[in-house]
C-alpha cells in the first residue's frame, strides 16, 4: 500500500528533526533559488535529473515557507512533474498532483500539536495562529 502524504511527512521530520522545508531540501540535496518570478509564487523543475525549486523574492516569510514546502512535496512526490505555483489559484486546484503537494505542505507546517493544544479553536483561528492562509487547514488531517 501507498505510504500517506501525512507518514511520509512524519518520516522526513523526525530524520532531519526539523519542520523547516529549506532544510529538509538542504538534506535531501533538492535545489531552491530565491529570485524574480514575475506571477508565478514558485515552480518546481527537474532539470538534467537536478531536483530544482524557485521562489519569488517578493513573498512574505510565510508565504514563501508554505511555497516552499508545497515545492518540495512536488520534489519528494512527484520528482519528474514540473509545477508552477500560481498565487490564490494552487489552493483551489482540483489536480491531484497539486492537492497532494498542499498536503504535504500543511501536514509539515501545521503540527498536530498544535491543534490538540488548542482545542476549542477553529480552522482558521489555527491557520493565523500559525501564520499562514487559512485555506491551508483544508489539507490538514488529524
Ligand atoms: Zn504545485
Amino acid at each position: 500500500m501507498k505510504k500517506s502524504i501525512k507518514s511520509t511527512v512524519a518520516y522526513f521530520v523526525k530524520k532531519f528533526d526539523t519542520r523547516n522545508p529549506f532544510e529538509i531540501a538542504d538534506r535531501l540535496k533538492i535545489e531552491y533559488i530565491i529570485g524574480s518570478l514575475g506571477n508565478y509564487s514558485g515552480c518546481y523543475l527537474y532539470l538534467k535529473k537536478h531536483r530544482c525549486i524557485f521562489l519569488n523574492s517578493e513573498l512574505s516569510e510565510h508565504d514563501m515557507l508554505f511555497v516552499m514546502a508545497h515545492e518540495l512535496g512536488h520534489a519528494i512526490l512527484h520528482r519528474t512533474e514540473n509545477c508552477y505555483f500560481i498565487r490564490n489559484k494552487t489552493f483551489l486546484s482540483t489536480e491531484r498532483i497539486e492537492q497532494e503537494a498542499n498536503t504535504f505542505a500543511a501536514e509539515l507546517l501545521i503540527p498536530d500539536s498544535l491543534i490538540l493544544e488548542n482545542p476549542g479553536y477553529t480552522k482558521s483561528q489555527l491557520a493565523r495562529l500559525a501564520g499562514y492562509n487559512e485555506m491551508i487547514m483544508n489539507f490538514k488531517k488529524i
